[in-house]
């Protein structure tokens, strides 16, 4: 018989967690799937100086496992499991997991954040997991004295830059205007960067190397405005040009807007379903930080929460 909880969580980044924290707490004993990347971004990148509470900064995986601790602690079960398949149409709804096990709930918080986007280049898929990847976090410790190119010019591609230094004897930036998109503070401290080169306004055309040991040797690169064609030395190849949400799974029944992102009501996490709730990056399409999707993660649960009260009445 299918298991039957009163909230299942789909997604176990700051939102997920800090949903399965305050519906465990309100005594919902919910049931949160965590999917393929267990603690969602946050594992994959290293110091955060920005989640408040923490004034030495914590490392994202450090910040994730105590969150899972605190969930864990009033009594949110977990699983590590991914949600494959869902049938919202009736309530109870259903969830399958990748192991084709069942589960029923009275509502369903989704909190499965959003993915790494890619380039769509097919050197660049070819060469992925052999020099091509988008978490220096989790590989730039492969790249100690090579030389290293990322792609992009938001907060994102800056810092990873900025991560990459560590290990790399060079890191090349490349961006396809002439301005980045980051902060200021971090646009200056890249461009002030002893290691760190900047190609303005050029595209990847080709990502070099070949699969096995060899790997990526380098990239091909136009400038978009001489047409200028460069080829660059490179052993890793790191992609950070933003993200997509993974909203997928529930596109035919939840509303989303043109990029995919879970529509949710203003001032609340509801979204055109009754029973079910949003949070996170996979609705956020602008703050996309640990501490807002904590927040709505928040919101999410006390929603569940008060429509699981009106409809058991
Ligand atoms: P962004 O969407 O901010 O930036 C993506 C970058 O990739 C842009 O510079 C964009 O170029 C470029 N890009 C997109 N598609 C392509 C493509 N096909 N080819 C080449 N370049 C491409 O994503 P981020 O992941 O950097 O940041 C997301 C959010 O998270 C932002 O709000 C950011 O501020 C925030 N963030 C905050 C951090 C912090 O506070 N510590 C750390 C990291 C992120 P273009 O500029 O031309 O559009």
């Amino acid at each position: 018989m299918s298991e039957h909880k009163k909230v299942i969580i789909i997604g176990s980044g700051p939102a997920g967690l800090t949903a399965a924290i305050y519906a465990a707490r309100a005594g919902l004993e919910p049931l949160i799937f965590e999917g393929a990347q267990p603690g969602g971004q946050l594992t994959t990148t290293t110091e955060i100086e920005n989640f408040p509470g923490f004034p030495e900064g914590i490392t994202g995986p450090e910040l994730m496992e105590k969150m899972r601790e605190q969930a864990l602690r009033f009594g949110t079960s977990n699983k590590y499991n991914s949600i494959v398949n869902v049938d919202l149409k009736n309530r109870p709804f259903k969830v399958v997991d990748d192991e084709g096990n069942e589960f029923l709930a009275d509502s369903l918080i989704i909190s499965t954040g959003a993915s790494a986007k890619y380039l769509g280049l097919e050197s660049e898929s070819k060469l992925k997991g052999f020099g091509v990847s988008a978490c220096a976090t989790c590989d730039g410790f492969f790249y100690k004295d090579k030389d290293i190119v990322v792609v992009g010019g938001g907060d994102t591609a800056l810092e990873e830059a900025m991560y990459l230094t560590h290990f790399g004897k060079t890191v090349t930036l490349i961006h396809r205007r002439d301005e980045f998109r980051a902060s200021v503070f971090m646009s200056e401290k890249v461009k002030n960067h002893e290691k760190i080169i900047i190609k303005w306004d050029s595209v990847v055309e080709e990502v070099l190397g070949e699969q096995g040991p060899v790997g990526v040797t380098g990239v091909r690169i136009r400038n978009v405005k001489t047409n200028e064609i460069e080829e660059i030395p490179a052993a890793g190849f790191f992609v950070a040009i933003g993200h997509h949400p993974n909203s997928d799974l529930f596109s035919d029944v939840i509303e989303t807007n043109d990029n995919g992102y879970i529509k949710t009501q203003p001032y609340n996490s509801r979204t055109n379903l009754e029973g079910v709730f949003a949070c996170g990056d996979v609705q956020d399409p602008n703050y996309r930080q640990a501490i807002t999707a904590a927040g709505s993660g928040c919101q999410a649960a006390m929603d569940a929460e008060r429509f699981l009260a009106w409809t058991s009445e």
